[in-house]
């Protein structure tokens, strides 16, 4: 997969040389670039960003440095164009999912109040096109965004995970969120390790994380429970 960013702050993208991604790079799994929007502009003090039409406060990136990139890099069929905005599509495993499949991600970070508005409708004649919203509050740019949504994206890609199984049982995977996990020393702090996980009953260990996966859900996220978590009948109690 390619990845590409659109940034005026290229050096807030630096992690993706990091950790699983900067290795999936090395190994070719990944192909990413980092550009700065600027290299796009063509007055004395690069500007990217000018007031806005109607009023208001804060100011809009401008449109040109966008349409420049894309001609550049060859935005086109076979490419998605992610922009990332509070306004776009809430970002869901789901989403994750589906971007995972793609060839090639275009990322376009935005600063200020955002866009002109243009540049979105522009690149949805050159390529598909996503606006993806991290969440219900706002930041101060893309970059973030971009970053928890490459991540979110790439560890679904085969051969990423060292261990794929990892993804399986996984938060937002099956639809109820992850059962608490322990590890070593079997008691710390005067706090034990459940006996169901040191018994060796792997029936009884897989019931039980069932069972802590279905509380922690009903307590934290009901809204998440489909049919199937109740399918058994017996009734989601909240954990105490
Ligand atoms: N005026 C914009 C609005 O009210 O929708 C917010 C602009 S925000 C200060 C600047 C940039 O940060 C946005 O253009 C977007 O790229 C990014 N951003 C902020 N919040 C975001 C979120 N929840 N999800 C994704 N991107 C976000």
């Amino acid at each position: 997969m390619r990845l590409d960013y659109l940034t005026i702050f290229p050096d807030y993208l630096a992690p993706l040389g990091l950790s699983l991604p900067g290795k999936a790079v090395e190994s070719g799994l990944l192909e990413v670039h980092v550009h700065d929007l600027r290299q796009w502009t063509h007055d004395r003090h690069r500007t990217v960003d000018d007031t806005p039409y109607g009023g208001g406060a804060g100011m809009v990136m401008k449109p040109e440095p966008f349409g420049e990139a894309f001609a550049e890099l060859g935005v086109g069929a076979g490419t998605t164009v992610v922009f990332t905005t509070p306004s776009g599509e809430p970002f869901t495993q789901a989403l994750a999912a589906e971007l995972s499949t793609r060839e090639r991600l275009v990322f376009a970070c935005g600063r200020y109040e955002g866009i002109d508005q243009r540049v979105i409708d522009h690149a949805r004649d050159l390529a598909e096109v996503r606006e993806v919203s991290l969440g219900d509050y706002v930041l101060n740019g893309g970059e973030v965004a971009a970053l928890a949504i490459t991540e979110a994206v790439v560890r679904l890609l085969p051969g990423f995970m060292g261990n794929a199984a990892s993804l399986v049982e996984e938060s937002h995977a099956g639809g109820l969120l992850e059962y608490p996990v322990y590890t070593k020393p079997p008691a710390w702090e005067g706090r034990e390790v459940p006996a169901v996980l040191r018994s060796g009953d792997h029936g009884a260990i897989a019931a039980w994380r069932r069972e802590q996966a279905r509380r922690r859900t009903a307590e934290r996220r009901p809204d998440l429970l489909a049919p199937s978590a109740l399918e058994d009948g017996s009734p989601i109690v909240p954990a105490v």
